[in-house]
C-alpha cells in the first residue's frame, strides 16, 4: 500500500465536513454517510464541534482508494486556530482546499492557499456544492486565478492545461509551441502529476460532497496526481506529534524508522529555556507496527504534547513556533480548586492552553488567541469537566524586561532566615538566564534548584505582574549553616533578593506589536491608511501590483482586532489580512 498523509481545508461552511464523510463513505470506511446537519459524522468527535458545526481539533480518519491508503487529517478551519492550521501542514503529503460554488473565494480561503503556498505542499482545489443553484463556474474559475492561483487548471474543462504547464517547463514549452500534436493525453497527465507534486500548479475539481457528483474524478486525482508518503523504515525514527486525542493517546506522523509496542520512545520539544528530552516505553501502539509514511496512535508516553519530536536524530527543519497568545482573561468558578486541575489537564493536551495561578491575587488567569477559544474552552469545561467557569473581559498580555542592572544580597545573620543569597539582574540577548557567578562550592544541590526555581517563578510574577522577560540573573552570593538551612530559607530569601534586586534594574513594561501584511483594492488605499494611522501603526509605503496595494506596517496587537473589524467596510470586503508577531515594546 502506498500511504498518503492529506488534509482538507477550508472557508467555515464551505463543506469541509461534509466532503470527509463522502471520502470516507466512497473509501468504504463507513457504511452510511453521516449529515453535518444532524450531527452526525465521525470526525468531528466532540458534542461541542457537532453543534457549533465547525470543526476546531485536529483527527484522523483513514479509507483507500485503489492501491492507497489514505490518511485524512482533519484540520481546523477558523483563524484562532491558525496556529494549529499550520501545525497539522507540517504533517502532510497534500492537500485539498475546498470552497463553495456560492460563495466563491472568501478572505480565509485566500489565508489558507497562501499558507499551503508558502509550505510548498501540493493542493488540489475542490469547487463544492454545484447542486446548489446560483452555482458559478466561469467566473469563479477568473476568481481562482487571480485570488489563489494563477497557475489553476479547471479541470472540468483543462483546454488551458498545455499552455500553463509549458510555462513551468520549457521541453513541454518546445512540444506545445511547435508540435502540438504529439502532446498526447498521457504526456500531459504526467507533467500534470509532476507539476502538481512540486506544488507548481493547481488543479480544479468540481463536485458536491452532498450527492457524490464529482467525487470519483476527485478520488482519480488524489492518487493520480499527490505524491505519496516516502520515507525509509530501517532509518533511526523521526516523527512529529500532532494531536493528543482525549484518551491522551498522542498522534504522530511517522517520518523516517518505525514504532512498535513496548519500544523505548526519545520525545523532546524546544521551549525557551532550552530542550527538554524524555524518553519512554511505548505501552501501545495503533494500528499494530507503524513504519515511514504512517500516522501512529501511542500510549504510555507520559507528559508528551503536541509539537514534540519523536526520535532523536532528526535532521527536518523545526516547525515553525507558534504565535505567543496576545490575550489573557482571569477565570473564575464556584470551585477554584477544581477549575485548575480542569484547566491543567486541557493544558497538558493543548499547547494553546496556558494556565497561571497568581498566588498573591488568588486569581486562575488562562493566555488566549481570541474569543472562539474562549468559548470552546468554556464549553470543554462544562461539559468534560462539570466546571461552570465565569471569564473576565480579556486584556493584552505585555511582558516586563529588566532596563538596567541591578544588585541585592542579604546575609544570613543580619537576615531572619539562615542562607545568604546575592543576585544580579541585567538585560540579556537570549531570553531568561540563571548564571553561577558564586563560588558553589560545598552549597547542596538540594539549595540550589531552591533558588533556581525561585528565580524562575519571581520573574514569571513581574513586578508589574507580568512575567519578566531576556533577563539574566546572576547568583553572585551564597552561604548556609548547615544543619539549620532548609531549602525554604533559600526560597524566602530569594525571592525577596531578586525583587530587590530587579526594583535596582527597573523594568520597562513591553506590549507586543504584530507586522501586517494587507492586500487591497488601489482605491481604498487612503481610507485604509487613515485607519492604520489612527490605529497607531507605521505603515511602510505600499507597492502597486495590477490593481491591488501591498501594505505591510507595525502595529500594537491591542488595536489589531478593532482594526480588523472596520476593513471589510473600507474595502468592499475584498482585503487579505495577515499578521505576525513582531515584537515587544515599551509602552
Ligand atoms: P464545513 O464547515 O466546511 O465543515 O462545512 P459542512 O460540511 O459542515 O457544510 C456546511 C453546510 O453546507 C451544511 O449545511 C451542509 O449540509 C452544506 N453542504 C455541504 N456540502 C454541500 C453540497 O455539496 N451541496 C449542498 N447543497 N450543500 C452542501
Amino acid at each position: 500500500m502506498r500511504m498518503l498523509n492529506l488534509g482538507i481545508l477550508a472557508h467555515v461552511d464551505a463543506g469541509k465536513t461534509s466532503l470527509t464523510e463522502r471520502l470516507l463513505f466512497e473509501g468504504g470506511a463507513i457504511a452510511r454517510m453521516g449529515a453535518v446537519d444532524e450531527g452526525s459524522t465521525q470526525t468531528d468527535a466532540m458534542d461541542l464541534e457537532r453543534r457549533r458545526g465547525i470543526t476546531i481539533r485536529s483527527a484522523v480518519a483513514t479509507f483507500t482508494s485503489g492501491d492507497h491508503e489514505i490518511h485524512l487529517i482533519d484540520t481546523p478551519g477558523h483563524a484562532d486556530f491558525i496556529a494549529e492550521v499550520e501545525r497539522a501542514l507540517g504533517v502532510l503529503d497534500g492537500a485539498i482546499l475546498v470552497l463553495s460554488a456560492i460563495e466563491g473565494v472568501q478572505a480565509q480561503t485566500r489565508l489558507l492557499m497562501r499558507t499551503l503556498k508558502a509550505m510548498g505542499l501540493p493542493t488540489l482545489l475542490f469547487v463544492n456544492k454545484i447542486d446548489r443553484p446560483g452555482a458559478r463556474y466561469e467566473s469563479l474559475m477568473a476568481d481562482i486565478e487571480r485570488w489563489l492561483s494563477p497557475s489553476a487548471i479547471s479541470m472540468r474543462d483543462p483546454q488551458r492545461a498545455a499552455e500553463i504547464l509549458a510555462e513551468h517547463n520549457d521541453d513541454v514549452l518546445k512540444t506545445y509551441l511547435y508540435e502540438t500534436e504529439s502532446l498526447d493525453a498521457d504526456t500531459l497527465r504526467e507533467e500534470l502529476a509532476a507539476q502538481i507534486s512540486a506544488a507548481l500548479v493547481h488543479p480544479v475539481f468540481f463536485g458536491s460532497a452532498v450527492t457524490g457528483a464529482g467525487i470519483d474524478a476527485l478520488l482519480q486525482g488524489i492518487t493520480d496526481f499527490l505524491p505519496t508518503a516516502q520515507g525509509d523504515d530501517t532509518a533511526p525514527l523521526d516523527g512529529t506529534v500532532f494531536a493528543i486525542e482525549q484518551d491522551k493517546q498522542a498522534v504522530a506522523r511517522i517520518f523516517s524508522g518505525s514504532v512498535t509496542a513496548r519500544d523505548i520512545v526519545t520525545y523532546s520539544r524546544r521551549t525557551s529555556t532550552g530542550t527538554i528530552v524524555e524518553s519512554a516505553k511505548v505501552t501501545a501502539v495503533h494500528p499494530g507496527h507503524v513504519g515511514a509514511g504512517g500516522i501512529a496512535r501511542l500510549t504510555g508516553l507520559r507528559g508528551i504534547k503536541v509539537g514534540d519530536r519523536l526520535g532523536s536524530s532528526s535532521t527536518r527543519p523545526e516547525p515553525p513556533r507558534f504565535r505567543p497568545p496576545t490575550l489573557e482573561t482571569v477565570v473564575t468558578s464556584q470551585n477554584p480548586g477544581d477549575l485548575y486541575t480542569a484547566l491543567s489537564e486541557l493544558a497538558e493536551q493543548d499547547p494553546l492552553i496556558n494556565v497561571r495561578r497568581d498566588p498573591r491575587h488568588h486569581t486562575i488567569t488562562v493566555s488566549l488567541y481570541g474569543e472562539v477559544q474562549q468559548e470552546v474552552l468554556a464549553a470543554r469545561l462544562s461539559e468534560e469537566y462539570g466546571v461552570d467557569a465565569a471569564f473576565s473581559p480579556p486584556r493584552i498580555i505585555c511582558v516586563e524586561r529588566p532596563v538596567g542592572v541591578g544588585s541585592a544580597v542579604e546575609f544570613m545573620g543580619q537576615s531572619p532566615y539562615p542562607a545568604t543569597v546575592g543576585l544580579r539582574v541585567e538585560p540579556s540577548a537570549t531570553g531568561n538566564q540563571f548564571v553561577l557567578e558564586a563560588e558553589r562550592g560545598s552549597l547542596p544541590r538540594a539549595f540550589l534548584t531552591a533558588i533556581e526555581e525561585t528565580v524562575a517563578a519571581t520573574l514569571r510574577e513581574g513586578l508589574h505582574g507580568w512575567q519578566v522577560t531576556d533577563c539574566s540573573v546572576v547568583l553572585t552570593h551564597t552561604g548556609y549553616d548547615s544543619p539549620v538551612t532548609v531549602a525554604a530559607d533559600f526560597r524566602i530569601q530569594t525571592r525577596e533578593v531578586l525583587t530587590t534586586a530587579l526594583r535596582n534594574a527597573r523594568t520597562a513594561v513591553c506590549e507586543p506589536i504584530d507586522r501586517l501584511t494587507l492586500e487591497i483594492p488601489a482605491p481604498a488605499l487612503s481610507s485604509v491608511l487613515t485607519a492604520l494611522t489612527t490605529s497607531g501603526a507605521l505603515p511602510d509605503p505600499p507597492t502597486l501590483t495590477g490593481e491591488t496595494y501591498t501594505l505591510t506596517a507595525l502595529i500594537p496587537t491591542a488595536h489589531l482586532r478593532a482594526f480588523e473589524w472596520q476593513l471589510p467596510a473600507l474595502t468592499g470586503g475584498t482585503a487579505l489580512l495577515t499578521t505576525h508577531f513582531h515584537t515587544h515594546r515599551p509602552r
